[in-house]
């Protein structure tokens, strides 16, 4: 073998590797995580939104008098007019004053019974839920009343241990191998999503993020009395609600006698997290180290303020009920501010927002937490894509992606609460929303 030979089988070697590589790369990155239901099929035809301002997802400056092209389902261009060729044929929509968004996805979505709300919710911009603990048969009626909903994310029942807080959306696992067929059969049953609850021990937690990452499905928790640094340690990907914190911030005896009392009574909750909150020392030396492990985890955190949310003069809310909210807000800034991954969960039916509207006073509690406004639209479209892990086809506006998006009146990215001022909303390429009939 000659050695220029031998250095062309070198580099055809290295070529393989590296393609290996890539394919390697990519199968890590591919969805594994599927909706349950089937987004209707839009008609064979080509759409061109022209002349929005375009805020596509992922963080960068708005692209003024953009064009996005859609056939089918799929996005085939999306940047500025200048660049981008409308097909003689296209279906033009004018959208001049108009900002162009993906479709918003909630990681935090409570159906309780409303069959009302997916619609509702649809017609608001937001096109893909999940709920993070219900079985899935909770959603049969909806999924069969024939009404557009949204693209639904399910985790079945939240697993806990007796007596759960909620008997009705909770699945009771005893031991690592009650867990194990938990988690397998609700997986096989279409779940996205495990979520884990706080009277379920770290060592089953353990389990379940080892099961659920086996079979590619992502695991999420509400904490609550779970020390948060011991469950992202056991693995879980998310913490659901910015209370989940809360003994992990105080000094532990305090932190202690909060737990025992909720392990006595679920609803020493109630009161007791905002006494918790109240009491918390952001300063102290316990924050630090909680965030540098949120940021190097990548852990998500979907804070659902709105559901928290104490203002004075509220009914019943004192000066420590405001004092508490006031430190979640911080919290949750610090927590930017560190590099956590934020995203944006509504909790549906919150103190602050009329029926339907959840979503977006999140968007707005996470603004006055210290977010921007580009920052709060990126936790609510691509990196709730990427805790949902669906990123390779949702969550931003992008050449490639299902064509799931919201049109709205003014520029979001100076004013989040523009966010309310719904003018269309397309799911899978259909216009869902053809006009707004929800302007307020
Ligand atoms: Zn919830």
């Amino acid at each position: 073998m000659t050695v220029m030979v031998r250095i062309k089988m070198l580099i055809l070697a290295g070529c393989m590797l590296a393609v290996a590589g890539v394919t390697a790369q990519k199968a890590q990155n591919a969805s594994s995580v599927q909706e349950v239901n089937e987004a209707a099929k839009p008609a064979a035809k080509v759409t061109a939104i022209v002349g929005a301002t375009l805020i596509d997802g992922r963080g960068g400056a708005p692209i003024a008098d953009s064009v996005v092209v859609v056939a089918g389902e799929k996005i085939i261009a999306a940047s500025s007019r200048a660049t981008v060729f409308v097909p003689s044929h296209a279906d033009v929509i004018k959208a001049e004053g108009l900002t162009l968004l993906p479709g918003l996805i909630d990681s935090h979505f409570h159906l309780d019974g409303d069959d009302g709300l997916p619609p509702l919710y649809l017609s608001h911009g937001v096109t893909s839920v999940r709920d993070p603990g219900a079985w899935i048969e909770a959603y049969d009626a909806v999924r069969k009343s024939g009404r557009l909903i949204p693209r639904l994310f399910l985790a079945g029942p939240h697993l806990d241990n007796a007596p759960p807080a909620y008997p009705h959306d909770a699945f009771i696992a005893r031991d690592a191998e009650e867990t194990r067929l938990a988690v397998n059969r609700f997986i096989d049953q279409g779940a996205s999503v495990i979520k884990v609850y706080f009277r379920l021990p770290l060592g089953l937690i353990h389990v379940v993020t080892e099961t659920a990452h086996a079979r590619g499905v992502p695991v999420t928790s509400h904490l609550e009395i779970v020390d948060a640094a011991d469950a992202i340690r056991a693995g879980v990907d998310g913490v659901e609600h910015i209370t989940s914190f809360g003994t992990a911030l105080l000094p532990l005896r305090e932190a202690e006698k909060y737990r025992q009392s909720v392990l006595a009574d679920n609803n020493a909750r109630r009161e007791g997290r905002y006494k918790v909150w109240s009491e918390i020392d952001l300063n102290s030396p316990r924050v630090g180290p909680l965030l540098e492990l949120i940021a190097r985890r990548g852990t998500f955190i979907s804070p659902t303020l709105a559901v928290f949310e104490k203002q004075k003069g509220d009914a019943g809310a004192t000066e420590m009920h405001v004092r508490a909210f006031a430190q979640m807000l911080k919290f949750v800034g610090m927590a930017k501010r560190a590099g956590a991954r934020i995203v944006t969960g509504s909790h549906s039916s919150v103190p602050h927002a009329e029926r339907g509207w959840a979503y977006q006073r999140e968007l707005e509690l996470l603004v006055e937490s210290g977010l921007t406004p580009m920052e709060a639209i990126v936790a609510g479209t691509m990196e709730n894509a990427r805790f949902f892990r669906i990123s390779d086809r949702l969550g931003s506006i992008e050449a490639g992606k299902l064509a799931d998006f919201v049109l709205v009146e003014g520029d979001p990215s100076k004013d989040i609460s523009t966010m309310r001022r719904i003018k269309r909303v397309m799911l899978n390429g259909n216009w869902v929303v053809p006009e707004a009939q929800t302007k307020r």
